[in-house]
């Protein structure tokens, strides 16, 4: 007899390694499979580091990213361990922040700054707007001129990405999971019929419910749906200080997270502090080289994906050395057409198969509230936050 679950989650990324935390925890017997060893850099949840912010260019995301955040105090208590670097507070009161340090800045040509202000003042999120030029008097790394607007979103901060894979994943085991590694899912019945059976590698089980969330591989399992995703490969670029005294104006007590959005010339940029490879700033171009057929990476990126952010550091960041990115590593991106996540059932042909992903540029910091709601999606309760708008059925039914 195969063996039978409440739940199976097919793969342990950031969305998978939550997903199958929520459900067990809402008393669902859940098995997490991964293809690969667990904490490989193959997709798209390695590495030490990932930007937490509440500035959006969407309002629907605000919430998400509030029960992120809750989900990361609550696991910060309970395993007395630091899950990201927030910025300093000057009072007790929660909500008073000092603006002058840190947090999240997000820079933009246009309007952009005002529309997202809009968003966190419905949300009553805190936040601050200031020109061009007062970003270079609050941070002395950058240089913007008028053209520019600065949002500063105090809640920004570095997510501590390996510590929080780990932590969801022990939590899950911690609660009776079962995590199987090395195991990809090879096939999985699309009717009706209850329950699902499933075959992997090694194994053939049964469920209840079935929840993807397979990050690029979406595309493999799903080819007949309407959403057509074509996932890509980022250049992950580290960037040095010119001078080695200015090395400190890098780490995370001094560099912001900065998103810039130069929508004159369609670049946008996001950065980090040196949190993962000390002294040398995280700076990437959001755009990158299709994944070769088998969904691996290039051999090499495109050396454009590497000049250009070189061009936004010699123009933006005057102390850091943008002549040859320090070291380049590679993460896979996945999007759906509209940019926004896949939260929901695939189709409504089968209720009980679920997917959660195209999390790309965004949805490491969502991660834990995405993660709520498909459980409770798979327990058949009503969402905590209101997802409905990353439903895939936005895209019409399955051809
Ligand atoms: C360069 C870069 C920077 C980013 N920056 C940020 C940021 O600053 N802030 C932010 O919030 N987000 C950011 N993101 C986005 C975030 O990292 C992703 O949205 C998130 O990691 C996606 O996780 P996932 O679990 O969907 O995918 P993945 O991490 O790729 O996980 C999918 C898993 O499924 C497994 N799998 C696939 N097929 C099978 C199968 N058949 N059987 C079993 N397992 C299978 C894979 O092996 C993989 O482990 C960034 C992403 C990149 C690439």
């Amino acid at each position: 007899m195969p063996k039978h679950y409440d739940v199976v989650v097919v793969g342990a990324g950031i969305f998978g390694s939550c997903t199958a935390y929520h459900c067990q925890r809402l008393g669902l017997r859940t098995l997490l499979l991964e293809q690969f060893n667990i904490g490989h850099a193959n997709g798209s949840s390695h590495g030490k580091s990932r930007i937490t912010r509440y500035a959006h260019t969407d309002p629907e995301y605000v919430p998400l990213v509030g029960d992120s955040y809750n989900q990361i105090a609550e696991l910060e208590e309970k395993r007395k361990e630091k899950l990201w670097k927030s910025v300093e507070k000057t009072s007790f009161h929660y909500y008073t922040f000092d603006f002058s340090k840190l947090g999240l800045l997000w820079a933009a040509t246009g309007n952009q700054v005002h529309t997202i202000s809009g968003h966190l003042k419905k949300h009553h999120i805190e936040h601050e707007v200031i020109t061009g030029s007062q970003i270079s008097e609050r941070y002395p790394q950058f240089k913007f001129d008028e053209k520019w607007t600065g949002l500063i979103d105090p809640m920004g901060g570095v997510i501590y990405a390996n510590k929080w894979l780990k932590a969801f994943q022990e939590e899950f085991r911690n609660l009776g999971g079962t995590i199987r590694e090395n195991e990809p899912l090879i096939s999985h019945t699309e009717d009706t019929t209850s329950p699902l059976a499933i075959k992997t590698k090694n194994e053939s089980y049964t469920t209840k419910k079935l929840i993807f969330t397979v990050g690029c591989w979406i595309t493999k399992f799903f080819p007949n749906v309407n959403f057509k995703i074509k996932p890509i490969s980022l250049a992950v670029c580290y960037w040095r200080a010119k001078e080695e005294c200015d090395s400190h104006l890098l780490d995370e007590n001094n560099f912001p997270l900065l998103i810039a959005k130069n929508h004159d010339k369609k670049e946008f940029y996001f950065a980090l502090p040196d949190t993962d490879y000390p002294g040398a700033i995280k700076l990437v171009l959001d755009d990158g080289d299709e994944l070769m057929g088998d969904l691996s990476h290039p051999r090499r990126n495109n050396k454009s994906f590497i000049e250009l952010p070189g061009n936004f550091i010699s123009n933006h960041i005057p102390v850091v050395d943008s002549a040859k990115p320090f070291k380049v590593d590679q993460c896979k991106y996945t999007n759906s057409p509209d940019h926004h996540y896949l939260i929901g059932p695939v189709s409504s042909k089968n209720p009980d198969i679920l997917v959660g992903g195209c999390g790309s540029g965004s949805g490491f910091k969502t991660a834990p509230g995405i993660g709520r709601a498909l459980a409770e999606m798979a327990a058949g309760k009503p969402t905590t936050v209101e997802v409905s708008f990353f439903s895939p059925s936005r895209f019409g039914e399955s051809v």
